[in-house]
C-alpha cells in the first residue's frame, strides 16, 4: 500500500489572482514527489504544502508557456540555497533543455545536486518499478504534452489457507509472497501467484496541460481514476476557448465522460472568474463526479476496487 495524494499548488491560468497561483500540480506518491508544471512560486506552494524541497522528485513540463514553466527557475534556485542533495530530473517538450540551462547560466548560480533534463516524445517517458509516466501530444498554440501516471499491476489478495496448505509458516515468508515475490522453502520454489489471487490494477492519473479537447486525449486518458483537465473557460466564453486553444469546463467533462474517468478535477481557471461555480455547474451537467481545484487542495487517490 503506497499512499498517493494530488496536491494543487497553483490553479490559475496566465496570471495569478489573490486566491490562485500559477499552474503546478504535485503528486506525492510514498516519499516521492512527481510535479506537473511549475508556475511561478511553485517552490513556495511546495513549502506551504509541507513537501519541502529535498524529496526524490521528477518534474514534467507540459509546454513552454510562462505560466507553466517560469517557476522552474525559482524552484531550482531555492533548492540549491537549501542545499538539496538528491538528483532531479526534468522532462518537457523540445526547448526545455536550452531554457533551463540558459537561465542557470544567466543567473549564475551553482546547483547543489545532479540535474538531468530530457526532451519528451509521445509514449513511455519514464518507467519505474511501480509506475510509468506516458506522454501524448495535446492541441495548443505551441508543442504541448499531456501526461498520465499509471501504476503497474500489484499483487493479488493473499490467501492464507493456500499458504498453509503448502506448509509455509506464517511470518516473514508470508510477507515476501504477499509483496509478489517468490521464495525458496525447504528446497522448493514457491511463486507468489500460488498463494495470491489475480493481480490488481493500480491507480491511473491524467493531466492535460493546456489543450483543446481531442479524440487522442480521450484514448490517452481512458479509465483514469482522476483526470485533471484544462477548464479555462465557461460556456459563455467558448469562442475564446477555441481562439486560444483551451477548453471549457463542459468540454473537460465531455472528455472525462467519454474516457470513463472516475473523478474529474477542473483547473487552470481564467482570472476573469472570481467565482467558478458556473464552470462546475456546466461540467456537472455532463459528468457526475466533478471537483474544482483550489490552491493547496489535496485529494487522496485510493486503489481501485
Ligand atoms: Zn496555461
Ligand atoms: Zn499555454
Amino acid at each position: 500500500m503506497v499512499q498517493l495524494k494530488v496536491i494543487f499548488l497553483g490553479t490559475s491560468s496566465s496570471v495569478p489572482t489573490r486566491k490562485r497561483g500559477l499552474t503546478s500540480i504535485a503528486i506525492k506518491r510514498g516519499p516521492e514527489v512527481i510535479l506537473f508544471d511549475a508556475g511561478e512560486c511553485a517552490q513556495r506552494a511546495m513549502i506551504y504544502a509541507g513537501l519541502g524541497l529535498n524529496r526524490p522528485m521528477k518534474i514534467f513540463i507540459t509546454h513552454l508557456h510562462g505560466d507553466h514553466c517560469v517557476g522552474l527557475l525559482g524552484l531550482l534556485q531555492s533548492m540549491s540555497m537549501m542545499q538539496r542533495d538528491k538528483p532531479l530530473s526534468i522532462y518537457g517538450p523540445k526547448g526545455i533543455i536550452g531554457f533551463v540551462k540558459y537561465n542557470i547560466k544567466a543567473l549564475a548560480f551553482d546547483l547543489t545536486f545532479d540535474l538531468q533534463i530530457k526532451n519528451v516524445k509521445e509514449g513511455l517517458v519514464v518507467e519505474e518499478a511501480e509506475y510509468s509516466v506516458y506522454a501524448c501530444r495535446a492541441e495548443h498554440s505551441c508543442p504541448t504534452y499531456a501526461y498520465v501516471l499509471e501504476e503497474k499491476l500489484r499483487p493479488g489478495v493473499f490467501n492464507p489457507d493456500a499458504a498453509r496448505r503448502l506448509g509455509i509458516p506464517e511470518g516473514r515468508l508470508w510477507s515476501i509472497l504477499q509483496r509478489g515475490e517468490s521464495i525458496i522453502y525447504q528446497g522448493r520454489v514457491i511463486a507468489s501467484d500460488q498463494v495470491t489471487g489475480p493481480k490488481r490494477r493500480g491507480r491511473k492519473i491524467g493531466y492535460s496541460g493546456d489543450t483543446r479537447p481531442s479524440k487522442q486525449l480521450i484514448n490517452f486518458f481512458r479509465g483514469c481514476d482522476l483526470l485533471i483537465f484544462d477548464s479555462t473557460y465557461a460556456d459563455r466564453h467558448s469562442d475564446k476557448a477555441e481562439e486560444n486553444l483551451h477548453s471549457t469546463a463542459r468540454e473537460a467533462a465531455f472528455i472525462a465522460k467519454e474516457a470513463g474517468v472516475k473523478t474529474l478535477v477542473l483547473t487552470h481557471f481564467s482570472a476573469r472568474y472570481d467565482d467558478i461555480s458556473e464552470l462546475v455547474k456546466e461540467a456537472s451537467e455532463v459528468h457526475s463526479n466533478v471537483i474544482a481545484a483550489e490552491d493547496l487542495m489535496e485529494i487522496e487517490v485510493k486503489y481501485p476496487e
